[in-house]
């Protein structure tokens, strides 16, 4: 090799080098919900307060990642304090049924086994996201409902609460407006540019599902989401975050992924396994094959977004809406929160 050739490969390596050491690599990925989440709409307040509890999440499941515990704590734990606080539709904070109701939807999956868990139309479990674990974890089963998984969830020795722990005035309101305006339909809690098309006026800018997905020091990924589902949602309604594949999916070889949006298209699309998928069979980067997957439920005329993290410490937060709750940490705990465009 002459000294030019030589030299030029040397200035290739060094510049390789060099942007492998820029690139961020993050060990968690959280979302809070998409939506018509627009800053004219939101007090200084109410942002603070986002903002705030996006950044306790963040700290919480990276303070499990730093103790050298699994990506599934860390999810677990980062779910907890989301489905906690009032602001989202998860836990407490729940939007309502038609029937006056909390139906809540979680699911967990582990990205080392492929082994999965969810529970849907639960009304007792304060946490369903551990309820999904547990069905993981302590059952042979991969998806447990309504009164057989709360059931469950009291065997395995979970934290049961009245319904009424899920009741809060503003999800109440949201309801009773939602029955006014059109008492055929679902709408997002956070409200959608499809459901104005639909003739449903975004009564209400907050919402959201919630979703998480870490990366432990042991190279392994989890993935977990936790709903309400939908204000006005009826006749046993089941969204997409409990259905592993679609609004929820783990692979190691691939990605971890958690969506949040209308939840019927995310199911006809099995968003989350084709984002796997796309990475797997195509080669594709997580950051290629989510937007590819979320560009085809904005196609068919849903909104929404997802959240996506590799193994390789690489992530994405696509949305087609104006906004999403979330925030990212990275290896040496930087913490990134964001909620506009
Ligand atoms: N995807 C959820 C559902 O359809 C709703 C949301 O993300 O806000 O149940």
């Amino acid at each position: 090799m002459k000294i030019f050739e030589r030299s030029v490969l040397f200035l290739i390596v060094l510049f390789t080098l060099n942007v492998s050491a820029q690139q961020k690599k993050y060990v968690m990925v959280i979302h809070g919900g998409a939506g018509t989440i627009l800053k004219k709409n939101m007090t200084p307040e109410k942002e603070a307060a986002y903002i705030a509890v996006l950044t306790q999440a963040l700290q919480t499941g990276y303070a499990q990642i730093k103790a050298g515990k699994s990506s599934l704590d860390a999810v677990e734990a980062t779910i907890h304090v989301l489905e906690n606080d009032p602001h989202f539709n998860a836990g407490k904070g729940a939007v309502f049924t038609h029937e006056g109701k909390n139906e809540l939807d979680a699911a967990m999956m582990d990205g080392k086994t492929l082994m999965a868990g969810a529970v849907a139309g639960v009304t007792t479990i304060k946490n369903p996201i551990s309820a999904a674990r547990a069905v993981m974890e302590k059952s042979e089963h991969v998806m447990l409902v309504g009164a057989g998984a709360d059931l469950f969830a009291k065997e395995a020795g979970l934290e049961i609460v009245d319904p009424k722990y899920f009741w809060t005035k503003e999800r109440w309101d949201g309801l009773q407006q939602a029955i006014k305006e059109d008492s055929t339909k679902a709408v997002l809690d956070h409200g959608s540019k499809k459901s104005e098309l639909l003739g449903i006026k975004n009564h209400d800018y907050k919402f959201g599902t919630v979703g998480c997905v870490a990366l432990d020091k042991a190279g392994n990924l989890a993935a977990g989401t936790s709903t309400g589902g939908m204000t006005n949602k009826k006749y046993g309604r089941v969204g997409d975050a409990p259905i592993i594949g679609a609004g929820t999916y783990c692979n190691n070889e691939t990605a971890g992924i958690s969506c949040t949006g209308w939840g019927e298209f995310y199911i006809r699309n099995v968003v989350a396994k084709t984002i796997s998928d796309l990475m797997e069979y195509k080669g594709l980067s997580v950051i290629e094959a989510s937007k590819i997957a979320l560009d085809k439920v904005g196609k068919m005329g849903g909104d929404g977004g997802l959240i996506a993290l590799d193994r390789k410490g690489n992530i994405t937060m696509p949305f087609n809406t104006e906004g999403m709750y979330r925030g990212a940490i990275t290896a040496d705990g930087k913490i990134e929160v964001s909620i506009y465009k």
